[in-house]
């Protein structure tokens, strides 16, 4: 059987060494799927450099009550185990939009490095124009116009010269630069090693821009709070009044003192 290893692209004859299957029939009762079973595959990769295994399972109708899969239906579900992408966990206060450009830009990194490098590429776009708040037509120019803003010094505080040189670093890659000076409908073949460039320069940003500074509000906010924790003992240990007077009323209704 014919068969190409995602993890090195490689394509192969599959031998009854290189694959193991099974399946679990479902006996739960009183559940909504139906009369099924969950099967699984496990394939290594015959290929020196890599030997991965590639890892799926399916969830399948059987024919009621035998367990035997049913192949008149298609999988209920599919899942690919492995590999399944290489995207880091981010947190949750870096934009919604930017991590999900990043997480698929991961995912598809081996099956479409094109598509991979244009999602990076807008989610660096998106970062540019969400944390520097610098918007132009192409990447290209915002930037540049990062870069006249850093050195003018009117750019957020994280955005480091580092930051610069990093992007500039892989801007300078064959067809990345291409794809970062063209217009964003223009797609440039881009390798796997390149989207991962790409990738990583992604990763670098979300740390130095938006997890430094999340680290650096939390710490001022802690401080401020230590502030006003030592205020109010200070408040509290003032001298009160004499307990002879009597008690004010929260009413301004009520009768005041004599
Ligand atoms: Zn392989």
């Amino acid at each position: 059987m014919n068969w190409t290893c995602p993890h090195c692209q490689r394509p192969q004859t599959l031998t009854d060494p290189q694959e193991q299957f099974g399946k679990i029939r479902i006996d739960i009762e009183r559940h909504r799927q139906g009369s099924a079973a969950l099967t699984y595959r496990i394939r290594g990769c015959a290929n020196d450099d890599c030997r991965m295994l590639t890892i799926t399972a399916e969830l399948r109708k059987t024919f009621d009550g035998t367990g035997n899969v049913n192949n008149n239906y298609a999988p209920l579900k599919v899942w690919t185990l492995q590999p399944q992408g290489t995207s880091k966990v981010q947190p949750d206060y870096i934009p919604k939009a930017l991590v999900e450009d990043y997480t698929e830009a991961c995912l598809i990194r081996d099956l479409s490095p094109k598509a991979s490098a244009t999602l990076a590429r807008r989610c660096l776009q998106g970062m540019i124009r969400d944390f520097c708040g610098i918007s132009k037509n192409r990447l290209v120019d915002e930037i540049s116009a990062l870069r006249t803003a850093v050195d003018a010094q009117t750019a957020p505080r994280d955005v480091s010269p580092d930051s610069l040189d990093a992007i500039d670093a892989v801007r300078k890659v064959g067809n990345i630069g291409a794809h970062m000076e063209s217009d964003i409908n223009n797609i440039v073949p881009v390798e796997p090693v390149e989207a991962q460039l790409l990738i990583e320069l992604v990763e670098s940003l979300f740390d130095e821009w938006y997890v430094a500074r999340h680290k650096r509000q939390q710490r001022f906010a802690a401080v401020a709070k230590l502030a006003e924790s030592k205020k109010a003992t200070k408040v509290s240990t003032k001298p009160t009044a004499p307990p002879s007077a009597p008690p004010l009323s929260s009413d301004p209704d009520a009768p005041g003192p004599a």
